[in-house]
């Protein structure tokens, strides 16, 4: 209606979510300033014990509310009710995980190495942190850094996307209202990246950005953050490979894939949609993959719209998609029983293309979408050209031998990798990031703190 409001919408139908209040300058100088005046005088200063029981209290609300959340989480993103209850369950853990680290001592204590005195390290949380994040897991994405941030002292202020926010505004809501938080450490801003995202990336009042979202994004706040002197801890996209080895279990890979690579329509930064297979086992390993695909996304005929299959976030993503994929398939490849290049609406495949190489278009730009391509290569070749790869996200390996899978866990330069399992298999103690074009910093597991916290060093005579 007006320009000051924004507007999410239903990807399964376009329909109308929610208006929310865009920020504009003024509004965001103030709650950074106010975020920067929390953070001193209440939040910053609170026991750790204390903010410790208040990060467990929203686990807690979470837990207690997951319907509520879970309908919020999936009415912008066109999440399953079901895909979405899980996130909520998964950010309840992170949370819960996050408030037992507050109470972890961190800091050192050394021995002088003249003789006299001693010298101890006490942790400084890093102060106001702007946090940005994407659309394709609101929740998750903000659960892996919120709590975390919160429980090393610091005051938030958090930037949701323009296209879909999620639960996050039900989120804030319970923070504020929670009074074991002082008001307003946790603030939301709404509006364009382009604007209010970057407003709060160049805030003086900020002294650090948390970032999720995409590489040219991610790099862009990454220059303009480090020039205004912040710290920045930023994951970003990947291209995800999945390398089937000639010894593998080829039906739970097949299986694994098809689950993690279109989990969310494909729209996922971890998602394994690239397979690399032997060409020994390519062909088994291929109708394992249809008959894996029929299997979780049953569809009446080759027309009708697959059961479970979430739409792309709008319509011009999808018509990105299908460019690229219009573009991939000139380059040759060979699309798998079940494949569908259009949907109604904003849907889209699941798309399967077999005998794709190495350096086709589809491999090598992130797609983001319920696309899975098949290259057959010998395993001999995989680490080469996993290597040729810019992003460094996530990796997935299957092999029925351990000494196969240790080389290559080694060999790999990716911040998640799992070895004969699928996505779904995670733990909120274990650290998330990426290499190279996939991101700087890390968050998560049991030095997350670290990331929002700075060592002072002390000598006492
Ligand atoms: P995006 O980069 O377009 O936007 C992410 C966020 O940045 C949004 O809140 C947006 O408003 C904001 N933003 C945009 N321009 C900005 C600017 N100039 N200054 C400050 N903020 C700005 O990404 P997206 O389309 O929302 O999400 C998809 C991308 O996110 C994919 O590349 C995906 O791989 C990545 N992603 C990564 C992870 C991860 O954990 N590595 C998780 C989810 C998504």
């Amino acid at each position: 209606m007006t320009s000051n409001l924004l507007s999410t919408f239903d990807p399964r139908n376009g329909r109308l979510v929610a208006r929310y209040p865009c920020a504009d300058a003024a509004q965001v100088a103030q709650v950074c300033q106010r975020a920067r005046q929390v953070f001193f005088d209440s939040w910053r200063v609170l026991p750790a014990a204390r903010r410790s029981q208040a990060l467990h209290s929203v686990a807690q609300y979470l837990r207690a509310h997951l319907a509520e959340f879970a309908a919020a989480e999936a009415a912008d993103t066109g999440k399953s009710l079901a895909g979405a209850a899980g996130e909520v369950e998964g950010a309840a853990a992170l949370w819960e995980y996050a408030a037992a680290l507050a109470r972890v001592e961190h800091s050192e204590t050394l021995g002088s190495s003249t003789g006299s005195g001693l010298a101890l390290t006490l942790r400084e949380a890093m102060g106001v942190v702007g946090m940005i994040v994407p659309w394709n897991y609101p929740l998750i994405t903000t659960a892996e850094r919120l709590p975390f941030a919160l429980a090393a002292g610091c005051s938030v202020v958090l930037k949701p996307s323009e296209l879909a926010v999620g639960s996050l505004a039900l989120l804030v809501a319970h923070l504020q209202e929670n009074p074991l938080f002082p008001t307003d450490v946790v603030q939301l801003l709404y509006g364009a990246g382009a604007a209010v995202g970057q407003a709060l990336t160049r805030h003086p009042a900020v002294d650090m950005i948390a970032f999720v979202g995409s590489t040219a994004t991610g790099r862009a706040i990454e220059t303009a953050a480090v020039a205004c002197g912040k710290r920045v801890s930023a994951e970003l996209g990947g291209n995800n490979q999945v390398l089937v080895y000639p010894d593998a279990d080829l039906g739970a890979a097949a299986d694994a894939v098809i689950a993690g690579g279109l989990r969310n329509g494909g729209q996922a930064c971890i998602a394994g949609t690239h397979v690399l297979v032997d060409p020994m086992v390519a062909d088994a390993f291929v109708l394992e993959l249809e008959q894996a695909l029929q299997r979780r996304y049953p569809a009446a005929d080759a027309t009708s719209l697959p059961a479970g299959l979430q739409p792309m976030i709008t319509l011009q993503h999808k018509q990105r998609i299908q460019g690229l994929l219009q573009q991939g398939l000139q380059q040759g490849g060979h699309l798998l029983q079940g494949s569908r290049l259009d949907g109604p609406g904003q849907y889209l495949g699941p798309v399967l293309v077999d005998r794709v190489s190495a350096d086709s278009i589809l491999r090598q730009q992130e797609i983001f979408g319920p696309v899975i391509t098949v290259c057959r290569v010998p395993a001999g070749q995989f680490n080469a050209i996993v290597a040729d790869n810019h992003y460094g996200l996530a990796a997935y390996v299957w092999t029925g031998s351990s000494s196969t899978a240790l080389a290559v866990v080694r060999q790999l330069r990716a911040g998640r990798i799992w070895v004969n399992a699928n996505p779904e298999f995670w733990l909120p103690e274990l650290p998330v990031g990426g290499f190279a074009d996939s991101g700087v910093g890390r968050e998560g597991g049991i030095r997350a703190l670290e990331t929002y916290s700075l060592p002072k060093a002390v000598i006492i005579n």
